[in-house]
């Protein structure tokens, strides 16, 4: 079964929080004497769905061998345990150093969390919380109100959807093991899916040796690259579909979708002897606007005669269609001769770490800065729209929150592109999708140490 585990510091409402999600179906009580005390168990019911939820021991600040370091090391190994975390903080409190140290410690775990700003009754305390808990680097902070309940069918709904994701994510893996990657190979019918998958399959082989148990049609297909695990989802009848439909087939959106929704990086398999058409073009935005990694592999490439005519029309082609797409790594290949198959993965690796990365809240707002300088936003109503300070609210992909003296609506996207780009630039975010949002607010806080 599917678990939860809600962590946080003493005091701040994880009990009632706790209580609240399981309603009187406490199924165990685990009051074994020694590293279990002070941890409850129950199930939340959720529709059709239930899920075990952890209420783990408070979390306070100090140094790893005093009682406060033991009692973070059994809380976090109620995290370990879990497929989602749920940190709750106090909205009324505010964030404090010790939520900072814990969130610090929690984002190492790489597991999905849940930030909560508990006991927002008031307005005040949601505004200030939101604005506050964004520094935590957890993402967007939900306003629930464990006591009396407001905010609770929310937090239920996105607890839903991580674990959901948790699901497509497969088992986690244990500790010090990293998850494998997860890479979907999509493209229109004939680019050369198939023959690379294949090529793949075969190269990866002389590396680690076949998998036992392995069948083609299996829907995960497991690489290895230098030690890290890959995993070729959703190719289920890839092949196969290949040999035996007719090759005039059009490209199914929605099957393209479901690959993008299991994988963290997708290739774009195109046939370089072509132009890109607007189906190749459709797919590598829906890749982005799914917030997933591009790569783009040029296939057929022994084909090709002009290659740098060809390289460079394929990337103007991707910039025209999306500014977002500028800079996407292309690798050429062929999956019929193997040539610079062996450069895919590592591409494929890179565009992860930048879709994992977190930048600094410093650097962040040094750049910021400069960017303002070079570029002012523009004006509204005769005034200018002022963006204070920018926090990375989360990675995967890169998600950032500016502050600013007026509502989102007053900065154009334009603009936003302006900052995208230069974020890319700066950053090497090239290939992934950069998300934004605008808040209006002062800044609530000095930059954190965090970076
Ligand atoms: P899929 O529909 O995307 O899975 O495409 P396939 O893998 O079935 O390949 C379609 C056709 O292109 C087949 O006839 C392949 O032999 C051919 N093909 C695939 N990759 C290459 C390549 O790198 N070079 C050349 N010349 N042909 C290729």
């Amino acid at each position: 079964m599917r678990t939860v585990a809600i962590l946080g510091r003493p005091n701040v409402g994880k009990s009632t929080l706790f209580n609240r999600l399981i309603g009187r179906r406490r199924a165990i009580v685990d009051d074994t004497p020694g590293v279990t005390r002070d941890r409850l168990e129950g199930i939340c019911k959720l529709g059709a769905a239930e899920f075990r939820v952890i209420d783990t021991a408070g979390m306070e600040a100090g140094p790893e061998e005093s009682l406060a370091g033991r009692m973070r090391q059994v809380a976090l190994q109620g995290l370990a345990e879990a497929d989602v975390g749920v940190l709750v903080i106090d909205a009324r409190a505010g964030v404090t150093p010790a939520d900072a140290e814990i969130a610090a410690g929690l984002r190492r775990q790489k597991k999905p969390i849940l930030l909560v700003a508990n006991k927002s009754e008031s307005r005040t305390a949601e505004a200030q919380a939101a604005a506050e808990g964004w520094s935590l680097g957890l993402g967007e902070p939900m306003a629930v109100s464990a006591e009396h309940g407001d905010g609770v069918p929310d937090l239920l709904a996105a607890l839903r959807s991580l674990l959901a994701d948790a699901e497509a994510e497969g088992p986690t893996p244990a500790e010090g093991e990293e998850r494998p990657l997860r890479l979907a190979v999509v493209g229109r019918p004939n680019a050369g899916k198939s023959s690379l998958i294949n090529r793949l399959i075969a190269e990866d082989r002389l590396l680690t040796g076949p998998e036992p148990g392995l069948t083609r049609d299996s829907v995960t297909i497991p690489l290895a690259w230098q030690g890290r695990r890959v995993d070729l989802v959703d190719t289920a009848g890839l092949r196969k579909r290949a040999r035996v439909e007719a090759k005039l087939e059009k490209l199914s959106t929605s099957a393209t979708l479901h690959a993008l929704k299991m994988a963290e990086v997708v290739v774009l398999v195109v046939d370089a002897t072509m132009a890109l058409e607007r189906q190749d073009l459709t797919i590598a935005r829906l890749v982005l606007q799914e917030g997933r990694a591009l790569v783009v592999a040029l296939n057929k490439w022994d084909l090709v005669q002009d290659t740098a005519a060809v390289m460079a029309e394929v990337r103007h082609a991707l910039e025209r269609q999306l500014a977002d797409l500028k800079g996407v790594p292309c690798v050429p290949l062929s999956a019929l001769t193997g040539r610079h198959v062996d450069k895919l993965l590592p591409a494929v690796l890179e565009a992860h770490g930048r879709w994992d990365k977190r930048v600094p809240t410093s650097a962040l707002n040094r750049w910021l800065e400069a960017a303002l300088e070079r570029h002012p936003p523009p004006l509204v109503q005769g005034r200018r729209v002022k963006i204070r300070y920018a926090t990375q609210a989360k990675a995967r992909p890169p998600t950032f929150v500016l502050f600013a003296n007026k509502p989102a609506e007053a900065l154009p996207e334009s603009y936003l592109r302006y900052l995208a780009t230069g974020l890319r630039d700066a950053f090497d975010l090239w290939g992934v999708p950069i998300r934004f949002h605008v808040r209006q607010g002062k800044n609530p806080y000095a930059p954190t140490p965090q970076g």
